[in-house]
């Protein structure tokens, strides 16, 4: 689990985090989604001890350690994958992998086996004596999260991990995603809102240093059901109506486009319209639903976004 209580973190004189609070439940997956600039690194960072938070900093706990008491066990709860790593070129996949397992404090008898392990969680075993050069950038980021999973860290911190890859790795990656979920706590900054959709339990939005939601997956689907809109047209339609969409329950505005309705409502409208329909003799010539996406809600919850 990780929990974070009015952090803030400024450059100089300018506040990229204000007070930001939220929660990642243990074994979940939370999608961190902002525009440029908005934090999301920042926020990473800190998270990896790379960065100090402003004093006042109220809670900064990650797999049941304080981050700001202990910041050296914090690290070793933490793997993180952030942007694009610089791998040394010069050095095969294994010799890499091995340094850093050093690094993490893996003790010496436990080194091979734990290489061995992390290279077949990320599906790239065979790349092992390869020299990181000649890898392509699919098989760069498997050993960036092999990296990041050295040592077993509860908690994973993955940065934009499928930028720069192609459809195929992409794909790839996510099913790696998705297998390390029930091991680990997640958290996957993207700017990639299907991706978010598709992986995530949780979403977190930050916008100009601040969050501006936090919601569970149900919590977000209803949200995004209760603002969508549905489009009515009926042959010959009249004031009446319009009276009588308005009438339907869960209807909070209708407003007309000259040839048909829009009714924005809270929930799917379309069996009791069709009903509505039947029972008053209309001729429906269209009735169709917009569902809200997670970018529509990203546009409205961040709005114009970064300005320079
Ligand atoms: P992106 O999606 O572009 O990676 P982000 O959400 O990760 O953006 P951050 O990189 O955390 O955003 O940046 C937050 C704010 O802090 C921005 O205004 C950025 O210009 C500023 N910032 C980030 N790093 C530094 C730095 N080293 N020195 C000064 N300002 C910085």
């Amino acid at each position: 689990m990780i929990e974070v209580e009015k952090l803030s973190r400024s450059y100089g004189n300018r506040k990229a985090l204000d007070s930001i609070s939220f929660q990642v439940p243990a074994g979940s997956v939370t999608g961190f989604l902002g525009p440029n600039g908005a934090g999301k690194t920042t926020t990473l960072r800190v998270l990896t001890s790379w960065l100090l938070p402003d004093p006042g900093t109220e809670k900064l706990w990650v797999s049941g350690v304080d981050l700001l008491r202990q910041p050296q066990l914090a690290c070793r709860k933490v793997g993180a994958l952030l942007e694009q790593l610089p791998l040394p070129g010069e050095l095969r996949v294994c010799e890499f992998l091995q340094s850093r397992a050093v690094l993490k404090g893996v003790s010496g008898n436990r080194i091979s086996s734990e290489v061995e392990r992390v290279l077949g969680e990320v599906d790239a075993t065979e790349s092992s004596r390869r020299g990181i050069g000649t890898l392509s950038q699919g098989y760069r980021q498997r050993i960036g999260l092999a990296d990041a999973l050295l040592g077993d860290p509860p908690v994973l911190l993955l940065d934009e991990p499928t930028r720069g890859l192609d459809p195929r790795q992409v794909a790839l990656f996510r099913e790696l995603i998705d297998r390390l979920r029930h091991q680990h706590t997640i958290i996957l900054s993207s700017h990639v809102l299907g991706e978010v959709e598709q992986i995530c339990d949780r979403v977190c939005m930050i916008s100009e240093g601040q969050i501006c939601l936090d919601e569970d997956r149900e919590a977000w689907t209803r949200r995004l059901e209760s603002s969508g809109t549905t489009r009515v047209e009926v042959v010959d339609g009249s004031k009446e109506v319009a009276a009588g969409l308005a009438s339907l329950e869960g209807v909070c505005e209708v407003l007309t486009d000259g040839a048909g309705w829009i009714l924005h409502a809270d929930r799917d409208l379309r069996s009791a319209i069709g009903e509505l329909a039947r029972q008053r003799k209309w001729a429906l010539s269209d009735l169709r639903t917009d569902r809200a996406t997670l970018e529509s809600l990203f546009l409205q919850l961040t709005g114009p976004g970064e300005t320079s």
